[in-house]
């Protein structure tokens, strides 16, 4: 028995199925329901929505997810030796909790869950920023999620929630807080994971605004961000040349400084900036 309910202990699962962590696939387990309850308790009330998770693993998350009354799981594992533990919590959980063997990059979850979702996950970090990045950038919005409730390494959260003016400032930032609000909520240690990582973790909590912040054209902004950032050091009238020629203008007409950098510009400028390219 394990405290939030009434499977074995997270241990005894990792070794009667023979969970040894593979490197490739970003397997660091967590070990305590305590804990893994408390993450999922960060996304909320989970009763009246159905919720999608990354990775499962050897179901530690799941449980939570599941003992915090969510009112539906999607749980999508790349590794099928995992399938045979998550079987057993679906078992426990009828109707509640569908496993589904897939690369979560590949599976469209609007066929198994229905709105309002909550994304919940202690994401594998080989595929952590592309499925966040897809996720901020749907090609639409309002997104299909109402909220992210997601683990990463401390630093890419950080770069998730920063402000400008720091090295943690740049096109996630952007991203994550253009359509969003984004908190870090937790921070775990090395030791509550087995194999422990290297570096300390956090969980970020993101939720989708109705509308952005600023108006702005999203492609424009994002190729201005990618152009930006990806010459930090430089100033923006060399960076961003080769989005424009005529760039000092366009910097001008809305203010900026040409000899600004950019982890120097606010969300708001960049917004301005992104509506100027556009308008030619
Ligand atoms: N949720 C579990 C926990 O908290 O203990 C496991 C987290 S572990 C960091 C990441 C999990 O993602 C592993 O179970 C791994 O097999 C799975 N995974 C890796 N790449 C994946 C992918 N592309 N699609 C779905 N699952 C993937």
């Amino acid at each position: 028995m394990s405290g939030i309910d009434d499977l074995p202990p997270l241990r005894a699962v990792i070794a009667e199925h023979g969970l040894s962590a593979k490197k490739s696939l970003g397997q660091n387990f967590l070990l305590d329901l305590n804990l893994t309850a408390k993450i999922a308790r960060q996304a909320g009330d989970l009763s009246a929505c159905d919720v999608l998770e990354v990775g499962p693993g050897p179901g530690g998350l799941t449980r939570g997810l599941l003992a915090q009354g969510a009112r539906r799981v999607l749980a999508v594992e790349k590794d099928a030796r995992c399938l045979p533990a998550l079987e057993e919590i679906a078992e426990r959980h009828p109707g509640r909790l569908e496993v589904v063997n897939a690369d979560a990059l590949s599976l469209d979850p609007l066929a198994h869950l229905t709105p309002p979702i909550r994304i919940v996950a202690n994401l594998p970090y080989n595929v952590g920023t592309e499925l966040l990045t897809r996720w901020l950038d749907p090609g639409h919005w309002p997104p299909f999620w109402n909220s992210l409730t997601l683990m990463f390494q401390k630093e890419v959260a950080q770069r998730i929630v920063a402000p400008p003016g720091g090295k943690a400032y740049g096109r996630l930032a952007i991203l994550s807080q253009w359509r969003s609000d984004a908190r870090i909520v937790m921070e775990i240690p090395p030791e509550a994971f087995t194999p422990p990582p290297k570096i300390r973790s956090a969980v970020v909590h993101i939720t989708a605004l109705p509308e952005p912040r600023f108006p702005a054209p999203a492609k424009t902004l994002f190729a201005l961000t990618a152009a930006a950032f990806g010459q930090r050091r430089k100033m923006l009238r060399a960076s961003l040349r080769s989005l424009d020629p005529e760039i000092e203008e366009r910097l001008r007409s809305v203010g900026i400084a040409p000899t600004r950098r950019a982890e120097e510009l606010s969300l708001e400028e960049f917004c301005a900036l992104a509506r100027a390219l556009d308008r030619g």
